[in-house]
């Protein structure tokens, strides 16, 4: 049965879409079991070179791959427009990296010559969150690919546009049919897939909810797993910091793409001595952000992406109001009548780490700022949450910033910047935030496994082992 995409800028229709059932599903992985016994015949130079074409092709093709992105996930223009960038290098890392994986020749006892070799899983399983579907799709597909193996990818029901375009690129690059399918569909074509014990290996990014019951159908098969999953991030600001910069980085990494990121850094601690100051600069900075028409280039934080997405929010800025803090600062949003599903970007102060508003991942613009004494109150106040996916921290002082990296306990630490990625860095979670690293050189190891060879140098039985 075909569902609505709709446009979060006005709540337009942009088209449908198939919701898969089993059966599609089976049949998707009848046809990736074929497709894998052809891929793994090309050889890994011939591999990278596909992808490479797709990379060039995507590089082509960005203006459009931006403007669909923008009219499906409400976000900025100049941010899909990076992110078009972003897809396009992926494939071309992951095509150059194609035939440069190696494995280790192993000095052991005896007359042996004994080596390790990288084998690709085979039928690699992508499930993909709403909020950046074409920088994720790409993410998944190109090292599986890339490694020897074929991919499945099931991208949001919400935002399935971009992916969809992917998967016509890659087959215009020469990739042969089957190796790269895109599955639309909703958390029913979700379950099929990763319950299905032909999946070889399941990826997935999104909430933590839902991490967990994937997780538990992948025990029931014994499939590997990896799990990008949510977060609370914070961003530290010490008193010595250069302010004007952390203010700026503090807004981006709060309010870009409306506060819809893993990364979003939705927890501020500020150090006393400058926190009345920062503070009044920050709530002047978020009544003054422009809410509005992504496409505009004036506006600065978007819509949400789903209605729910923006009841959720809306929810939990009451809910803060009904913990005690205290509303800081709003920015004026378009109402319903715009069709959009805007929110007020906000900000709230006198807060405690008790708060919902402040333990759980809002997926919207909603900051909340602490004050902070110590490194080592900031520290215990960053660690007040069940999440692990980075943290920002910004100090002109460089033992501090070390100190603080080393301490915190998060996937991916900023010192003197923030939301800053790149395929070549490895990127994941602890705790609650997920396992398993995507991402240079770990992207190797998550989408390959290590097959050991004993090989004989001499003729008959080593000594003591005759039988
Ligand atoms: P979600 O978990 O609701 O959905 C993610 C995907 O899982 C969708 O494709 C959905 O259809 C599918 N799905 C849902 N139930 C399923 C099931 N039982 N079996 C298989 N598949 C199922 O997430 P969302 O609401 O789309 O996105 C927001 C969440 O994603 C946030 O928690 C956010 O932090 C997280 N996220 C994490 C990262 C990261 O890299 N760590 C990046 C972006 C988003």
């Amino acid at each position: 049965m075909p569902t609505n995409v709709v446009s979060p800028i006005d709540g337009e229709t942009l088209g449908q879409v198939e919701q898969m059932d089993a059966a599609a599903v089976d049949l998707a992985y009848n046809t990736a079991r074929k497709a894998l016994e052809e891929w793994r015949k090309v050889p890994s130079e011939r591999r990278g070179r596909i992808l490479l074409r797709a990379a060039d092709l995507l590089e082509t093709r960005a203006e459009d791959f931006a403007q669909t992105e923008t009219l499906n996930t409400g976000k900025l223009l100049k941010d899909t427009r990076r992110e078009a960038g972003r897809a396009a290098a992926c494939f071309a890392y992951y095509g150059g990296l194609a035939d440069k994986v190696t494995g280790d020749t192993l000095d052991v006892a005896g007359p042996f010559h004994t080596y390790t070799k990288r084998e690709p899983y085979g039928v690699a399983v992508g499930v993909i969150p709403w909020n950046v579907p074409y920088v994720f799709a790409a993410k998944k597909i190109a090292p599986a690919l890339a490694f020897g193996n074929v991919s499945l990818l099931k991208p949001a029901e919400e935002t399935p546009l971009t992916a969809l375009m992917l998967a016509e690129v890659l087959a215009e690059a020469g990739l042969p049919e089957g190796m790269a399918q895109v599955l639309t569909g909703g958390a029913e074509t979700g379950k099929a897939l990763v319950s299905d014990p032909r999946a070889d290996l399941i990826v997935f990014t999104g909430a933590d909810s839902t991490g967990r019951v994937i997780a538990k159908a992948a025990a029931e098969n014994l499939t590997p797993i990896a799990m990008e999953l949510g977060g609370k991030s914070p961003q530290i600001v010490f008193a010595d910091a250069d302010l004007d910069a952390a203010l700026a980085s503090v807004l981006l990494g709060a309010f870009s793409a409306t506060g819809q990121m893993c990364i979003a850094g939705s927890r501020l601690l500020v150090q006393r001595e400058v926190y009345d100051t920062f503070v009044a600069r920050l709530s002047e900075a978020v009544a003054g952000l422009r809410v509005g028409d992504p496409r505009e280039q004036r506006t600065q934080v978007g819509p949400q992406v789903t209605p729910g997405q923006r009841d959720k929010t809306l929810d939990m800025i009451r809910l803060g109001q009904d913990e005690g803090a205290t509303l800081a600062a709003d920015a004026p949003y378009p109402g319903a009548q715009s069709g959009g599903f805007y929110v007020p970007p906000t900000l709230f102060t006198e807060v405690n780490p008790e708060m919902r508003i402040m333990r759980e991942e809002i997926f919207g613009p909603v900051l909340a700022v602490m004050p902070f004494a110590t490194e080592e109150e900031a520290i215990e106040l960053a660690h007040a949450t069940d999440f692990g996916l980075a943290a920002g921290v910004w100090t002109k002082d460089l033992g501090r910033a070390h100190r603080m990296a080393s301490r915190l306990r998060a996937g991916t630490i900023w010192l003197n910047t923030y939301r800053m990625l790149s395929d070549s860095v490895p990127f994941g979670g602890v705790d609650h935030s997920g396992y398993g690293r995507e991402g240079g050189p770990e992207a190797v190891r998550l989408y390959t496994w290590t097959k050991s060879v004993w090989t004989s140098t001499e003729p008959g039985i080593p000594p003591g082992y005759d039988f």
